[in-house]
């Protein structure tokens, strides 16, 4: 208990001194951060950028304009309520591509930079609604700093480890299940799971993000149902952490008859 306590201590003069917590504008909740959006931005871009130069060298890249163009819609349209919602995420470099991969995936790093996983499309095969809420599910953990979140908390419990090799951190995935994609990343492929906080924050504010960009909420509870039967040796990180599945469907079918009149005034 006296060592509970000392480390707790020891944590929280750590936090005091480096900058420690911010009360996230979007949630209200207070959140510890010593590593900055910014930060976790930064080390994102990098990554971003070398995952894609990778894709590109591998084939592993999804050029087909139909299908880009299908996903850029969507995400256009929960970039626009993202930044209504958090208004300095008009600066972020905002970005998507389609990875051909097996995996049942997509993800959007701290700082907007997204990527949804050709297996993802393939076997689920969601409507435009259930994309919606994939990736506003997504967008919703970097527009409320969960990656940033999630190094501060590494960051704190092993001070002595440096930003760099928690790069891969930043992104809140692994990516070394990427056929061909593996190498550059695998340093920094530290896998820090979500919260179950954060999991039903982003489903929250996921869900808004959609029905005010005028995608139907329903679709969250179709999508998970269609993603439950894909099911797979590796979980997408969204049905990988508690509650259980149909807490959460139960919780999203409640949040989506919620949201149906946001839902219903973004479609007149
Ligand atoms: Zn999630």
């Amino acid at each position: 208990m006296y060592r509970f306590l000392s480390t707790f201590a020891a944590i929280a003069a750590l936090a005091a001194l480096f900058g420690g917590c911010a009360v996230n504008p979007i949630t209200g909740r207070e959140q510890v951060m010593m590593v900055s959006d910014e930060e976790a931005a930064r080390e994102s871009s990098q990554a971003y950028s070398s995952l894609l130069g990778q894709a590109e060298q591998s084939n592993a890249l999804d050029t087909n304009p139909q299908t880009v163009n299908r996903v850029r819609a969507i995400t256009d349209r929960l970039i626009d309520q993202a930044v209504a919602m958090r208004p300095e995420t008009r600066a972020w470099a905002w970005d998507v591509h389609v990875i051909n991969s097996k995996e049942v995936n997509a993800w959007c790093m701290a700082g907007g930079k997204m990527a949804v996983y050709a297996g993802l499309l393939q076997k689920v095969q969601p409507s435009d609604d259930e994309l919606a809420q994939v990736m506003g599910h997504e967008i919703s953990h970097a527009l409320l700093s969960h990656q940033a979140e999630k190094l501060s908390r590494a960051k704190m419990q092993s001070m002595g480890v440096g930003l760099g090799v928690l790069a891969g951190a930043a992104m809140g995935v692994d990516v070394r299940g990427v056929a061909g994609l593996a190498n550059s990343l695998a340093t920094g492929g530290l896998q820090l799971p979500n919260s179950r906080q954060n999991e039903s924050e982003a489903d929250q504010v996921g869900i808004e993000l959609a029905a005010k960009a005028g995608y139907n909420p329903r679709a969250a509870v179709s999508l998970w149902e269609k993603m439950l039967k894909v099911g797979g040796d590796r979980p997408p990180e969204w049905l990988s952490t508690p509650p259980n599945p149909e807490t959460r469907l139960q919780a999203l079918s409640q949040l989506a008859e919620r949201l149906m009149p946001v839902y219903q005034a973004a479609r007149r």
